[in-house]
This record gives structure tokens, C-alpha cells and sequence, in this order.
């Protein structure tokens, strides 16, 4: 089954059940200061959830992009996490509760109408609080007791301001290959790719409040998330996320580039799905209006795109090439995400431009320190100090892994410590910085202000950068 097949089952199956369907928004949320990227299918429903707008509908149904950046360490490296990932979502507003849901999610997820899986593969954890999931899942559904699994703060969903409460996850048992059942890491509360968490259905009751305190809801609400990535990688039945139609034909197009082989060594598999899973997030934010630069969302891309450069230097590539992935991505995605193929053209210049301008980067970087270690070697010193490589690292964006090897080629070493600490410290400075910016955005800088400004001005700017060109 195609993920395209998917993604119109869910939205035909949640159609079945009275839902209205509502289009993907945009990645940068609409007047929401709490959050820098839409995260999750509910966040851009919040005024729903909160009782600002009351929806035509009760019953409502999404398949959204989201970006979480705080999962990026793990893209390349478990089987099942990006940046850029797609939420399949059903939500009731005041309206069914945590009994049709669960007997919904249920026949959406066995039933072979609609995706068939083997129920004796599925798994589920509770909140050790909530009984009433507890008995619905044993009593009703027929989950067996050894299969349910009841959790503490796992199973509490909040995400800051807003809507939150306990909640009930589903998990997909990928057999032995995945992981030995013996091993007590390996079952749905721990980090394994055994258990496959495919689906969470949250049980909202309260209001996470500006000030940090707990309120009841007016109305009880229900707000589900389930991975498209991840049903995919279970229904083609491939290894990861990678290997679906979603990733892989970008995986292709770049090992051709590259003259690399897939599935080779593990070293170049990381690189190729950090730079698929990369490009993918940066096409996807382009298209909402985010450009890179130094601050917010734009430095999220600018670090996004200059992480996928680096990586394809681990393939041997040198020079620009990410953009030539986004046609692919495009025809991949752009059937339901229409933006992206509108502004393909568009996104290619931006990220050819900010290729090519890292490439320059990276030779200011390596001239500089060239200097450093002639200066050093007069003074007898074989150190690159913690200040230094960050400052490579901060102003020039230049890795550490390539200060390392070329002060290495010139007999030199790195002072790690001290480069992390001169990174603690930026962090601090970041962190304050971003306090600031937060208190300024709730005293009245709307953030659609913004938004526009960066639209705008970007497009200008890469206007007048065409020209030079
Ligand atoms: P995990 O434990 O695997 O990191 P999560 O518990 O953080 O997932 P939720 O916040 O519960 O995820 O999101 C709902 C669903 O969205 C998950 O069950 C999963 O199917 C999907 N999902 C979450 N994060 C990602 C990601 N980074 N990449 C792909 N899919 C994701
Ligand atoms: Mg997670
Ligand atoms: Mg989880
Ligand atoms: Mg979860």
C-alpha cells in the first residue's frame, strides 16, 4: 500500500465516523507564541480545544506536517524518527469520548478494510490512573492483561500552554529481529524498535494554563496522533521509516549523485537518511515562508540545510546538490502538499543560494584555521583551545569533526571540554535571548507580524541575489 493510500484511508475512515476534514495548516503557527513550529496535528486546532472558536463540527480529521527539531539527534539513527513527519489526527470537540475512540483507532487499525493489522501484533500502555482506559481496552476490545502496560509521566500528554491529559498508546510488536523480549528495555515503556509506537490517543480534560496550573475543561476532548511514516514502514513492510516510498526515492536520487551504495556501510546510510530526512523538513518550511537565516525558525533551517552539507560531505560531495533532491521530494509529496510543488522553483533558488554560500563558509573556515595553527605553532603550542574551534563552529559554521581532522593531518589536537563549555555558554546566552523574545511576543509583537516581514523580505532579498548571480 502506498503512503499516499494511507494517509486517504485515514481520512476516508474518520470521514465514515461524521468527522470533517480539515486541510494541513501551515508549519509556522498562526497567532500561537508558545510554540516555533506546529508539533503535533492539535496544535493548530488549539482555539477549538480551548473554547475560543466552537468548529461547525464536533468530529474533526487531519493528516498534518509537523516539525519537531528536538528529534534530531535521532533521525538517521533509530528507525523511526524526523524532523518532518506527518500526523494523522482524530479529534472530538466536546463531543465522543474515550470509548469511541478507542474502539474506533481499534477497527481503523485491524480492520483489512482499512489496514489490516494483525491484532496479536498490538500493544498498548495506559496511564496508571485512568481505569476506565484500562477496562475498555481488556473488557471491550479483548486486549489480553500481559499486553497493557501502565505508565506514569509517558502516559500524561502536555505540551506547554494548552489542552492536556492522560493518554493511551498503541505499539506495533515488529517480531524478534527487532529485539529480544527477554531484554527489559525491549516492550512498549522502553527505548527499543521492537514496540513500535504507532498511535496516541489523548484523553484532554484540562487546560495547561499560562501561569502553570491545571484548570478541568468545559467540555472533555479527545486529540490523537498517529505517524504515517511509521504505518507505512509496517504495511510495506520494510526495515525503517527510510525504506518507504516516502524517503526512499530521495535515498536513490542521492547515492546516484554521490556514486555511493544504499545499504552498504553503516556510515553512509546515516548520511543518506539524515540528508533525505533534512531536505525533506527544509522544502516542506521554504514552502510555508521560512528562509534561513541567523534567528528562530530561519537559523532552524539554515542548521538543518548545513547538517544535510555536511553529511554529504561524508558521501564525497562537495558542492552543491541538495537542491537537485527537491523535484523528488516534490513529486513525492506534493499530491497532498500542493505549496511545494507551486513554489518548487522558489525553494530550489533558496537552497542553491545557501549551499553555495556554506561552501564559501567552509573554505573562510578552514583559512582561518590554517592561521590559527600557524600562529600556535610559533608559539610552540599543538592546541586548538575550546574558544577557538567554537568560534569556527559558532561564527563560521564550521563542524568540530572538521576542525578535529585537519588539526589532526597537522599534528595538532582539539580541546573538547572547552569547546563544549564555550557551547554551554552560548546555550545560556540563546536561552535568555529567547526569554526575552517570548515575553516580547506575548506583550503584543504579533507573531504575524513577523511572519509577513520574513516573507517579504526574504523574497526581495533572493531576488536581488538572482540578479547578481
Ligand atoms: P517516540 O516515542 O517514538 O519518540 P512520541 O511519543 O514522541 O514518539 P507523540 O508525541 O506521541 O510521539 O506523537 C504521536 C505520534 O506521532 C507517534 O505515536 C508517532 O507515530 C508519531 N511521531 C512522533 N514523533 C515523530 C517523529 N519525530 N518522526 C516520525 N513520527 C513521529
Ligand atoms: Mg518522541
Ligand atoms: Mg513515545
Ligand atoms: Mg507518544
Amino acid at each position: 500500500m502506498k503512503s499516499g493510500e494511507i494517509r486517504q484511508k485515514w481520512l476516508d475512515f474518520f470521514k465514515t465516523k461524521g468527522h470533517k476534514i480539515e486541510e494541513s495548516a501551515s508549519l509556522v503557527p498562526h497567532n500561537d507564541p508558545s510554540l516555533l513550529w506546529i508539533n503535533a496535528g492539535m496544535a493548530p486546532l488549539k482555539r477549538y480545544f480551548d473554547g475560543t472558536v466552537k468548529p461547525d463540527n464536533p468530529r474533526i480529521a487531519n493528516a498534518q506536517k509537523c516539525i519537531r527539531t528536538n528529534d534530531i539527534e535521532n533521525v538517521g539513527k533509530t528507525k523511526r524518527h524526523h524532523t518532518l513527519f506527518e500526523m494523522l489526527g482524530n479529534f472530538s470537540i466536546g463531543d465522543y469520548f474515550k470509548e469511541e475512540t478507542i474502539t474506533w483507532a481499534w477497527e481503523f487499525l485491524t480492520d483489512k478494510k482499512w489496514i489490516g493489522f494483525d491484532p496479536d501484533r498490538l500493544s498498548v500502555t495506559v496511564h496508571y490512573e485512568d481505569d476506565e482506559a484500562y477496562k475498555i481496552w481488556n473488557e471491550k476490545i479483548g486486549i489480553p492483561k500481559e499486553r497493557i502496560y501502565k505508565l506514569d509521566e509517558d502516559n500524561f500528554w502536555d505540551i506547554g500552554e494548552g489542552p492536556c491529559g492522560p493518554c493511551t498508546e498503541i505499539f506495533y510488536d515488529r517480531g524478534d529481529a527487532y529485539g529480544d523480549i527477554s531484554d527489559p528495555e525491549v516492550n512498549p515503556a522502553g527505548e527499543n524498535e521492537r514496540f513500535l509506537e504507532v498511535w496516541n490517543l489523548v484523553f484532554s480534560q484540562f487546560n495547561h494554563n499560562k501561569d502553570g496550573s491545571y484548570t478541568p475543561l468545559p467540555n472533555k476532548n479527545i486529540d490523537t496522533g498517529a505517524g504515517l511514516e511509521r504505518f507505512t514502514t509496517i504495511l510495506q513492510d520494510v526495515d525503517s521509516t527510510f525504506d518507504t516510498d516516502l524517503f526512499l526515492p530521495t535515498i536513490q536520487e542521492t547515492c546516484s549523485i554521490a556514486n555511493v551504495k544504499y545499504k552498504e556501510k553503516a556510515e553512509i546510510d546515516v548520511a543518506l537518511k539524515v540528508i533525505a530526512d533534512h531536505i525533506r523538513t527544509v522544502t516542506f518550511a521554504i514552502g510555508d515562508g521560512v528562509l534561513p537565516s541567523n534567528e528562530g525558525r530561519g537559523y532552524v533551517i539554515r542548521r538543518l540545510l548545513r547538517r544535510a552539507v555536511r553529511y554529504g560531505k561524508v558521501l564525497g560531495v562537495n558542492e552543491p546538490f541538495l537542491y537537485r533532491l527537491i523535484p523528488i521530494v516534490a513529486s513525492v509529496m506534493g499530491g497532498y502538499y500542493k505549496e511545494i510543488v507551486e513554489k518548487q522553483q522558489f525553494i530550489e533558488k533558496i537552497v542553491r543560494v545557501e549551499e553555495e554560500r556554506f561552501h564559501e563558509t567552509l573554505s573562510d573556515g578552514l583559512n582561518i584555521l590554517a592561521q590559527m595553527i600557524q600562529e600556535a605553532n610559533k608559539q610552540g603550542i599543538s592546541e586548538i583551545t575550546g574558544d577557538q574551534s567554537f568560534k569556527l563552529y559558532d561564527t563560521y559554521g564550521f563542524p568540530l569533526d572538521l576542525t578535529e581532522d585537519f588539526a589532526k593531518e597537522n599534528g595538532f589536537t582539539v580541546d573538547h571540554d572547552g569547546f563544549e563549555q564555550a557551547m554551554q555558554k552560548q546555550r545560556e546566552r540563546a536561552r535568555a535571548a529567547r526569554q526575552e523574545v517570548d515575553s516580547m511576543k506575548v506583550q503584543g509583537g504579533p507573531l504575524t507580524d513577523l511572519e509577513v516581514k520574513s516573507e517579504f523580505v526574504g523574497y526581495n532579498n533572493l531576488e536581488v541575489q538572482a540578479k547578481v548571480e
